[in-house]
């Protein structure tokens, strides 16, 4: 089956909504520039929370071929928790994309696979597609155990997930020791658990999810190591972060087909 590769970026904690305006028009510019075909790539910006009423008016009033999504979101509907969003609130801002689990929540804020899970769950009950992302440290992967870690991971953040639902959503693979640091993974090391990943969807769900569900690398992709990356048959995009952050690297990832 054809999977359409996604290309987000992950901004972090980085850019006001003023600084967002201008990286979103540099990166349609650019885009346009390279003769942008989104049938053969989409690109995503997931923003901080203050940015996204800029972006989504920017790319909504301008039609750019771009989506938009946030990087966390409550687990909760409503009510008494004072400083979290609600998937509601996401949706209402038309939000397609939500990332859970990403390493540095799990680490700063003690995320668990569980927590993961309930929230992938709200973000796909509010109708947005949540980017789950899993991952191992260095000191798994030094000890061989990369892949069945990862596949743990994989069973705790899809549970309870149907076959459609998981077809549905996106994966990001991505090993913690690459994370910002400029240590990339090979893309041997890539497909060999982005692979085991769809391996275990298909053995969870079945074939059909298997073939369906995106399957992003994340840790230091940038426009240099993308197109390596996305020759192996199971890597379907990227997370991509800090060069992301730059309007015509992140460009020249999002047109890395050409
Ligand atoms: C990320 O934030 O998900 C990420 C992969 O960051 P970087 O590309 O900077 O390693």
């Amino acid at each position: 089956m054809a999977r359409t590769p996604l290309m987000a970026g992950n901004w972090k904690m980085n850019l006001d909504h003023v600084e967002a305006t201008g990286l979103v028009q540099k990166l349609a510019w650019t885009l346009d520039d390279l003769k942008y075909d989104p049938s053969k790539s989409e690109a995503a910006v997931i923003v901080p929370f203050t940015d996204i009423r800029t972006v989504q008016t920017l790319i909504e009033g301008d039609k750019l071929p771009l989506a938009f999504g946030a990087q966390d979101v409550s687990l909760h509907a409503s009510g008494a928790y004072t400083g979290e969003i609600s998937a509601a609130m996401l949706a209402k801002l038309n939000c397609s994309y939500v990332v859970v689990g990403h390493s540095e929540r799990r680490d700063y804020h003690g995320e668990t696979d569980e927590i993961v899970n309930s929230k992938a769950k709200v973000v796909q009950a509010a109708g947005m597609t949540p980017i789950v992302c899993v991952g191992e440290k260095l000191d798994v992967r030094k000890a061989g155990e990369h892949v069945p870690f990862v596949l743990a991971q994989v069973d705790k953040v899809l549970a309870g997930l149907s076959a459609d639902e998981v077809g549905a959503l996106v994966i990001a693979y991505e090993p913690v020791w690459a994370i910002g640091t400029g240590e990339v993974a090979t893309p041997e090391d890539a497909q060999e658990v982005c692979g085991a990943i769809r391996g275990r969807v298909a053995e969870l769900v079945g074939q059909a999810a298997a073939d369906a569900v995106r399957i992003q690398y994340g840790g230091s992709a940038k426009s240099s190591n993308i197109v390596e990356l996305m020759a192996q048959p199971d890597v379907d995009g990227g997370l991509v972060g800090g060069a992301s952050l730059d309007a015509a690297e992140f460009a020249k990832i999002v047109t890395f087909y050409q």
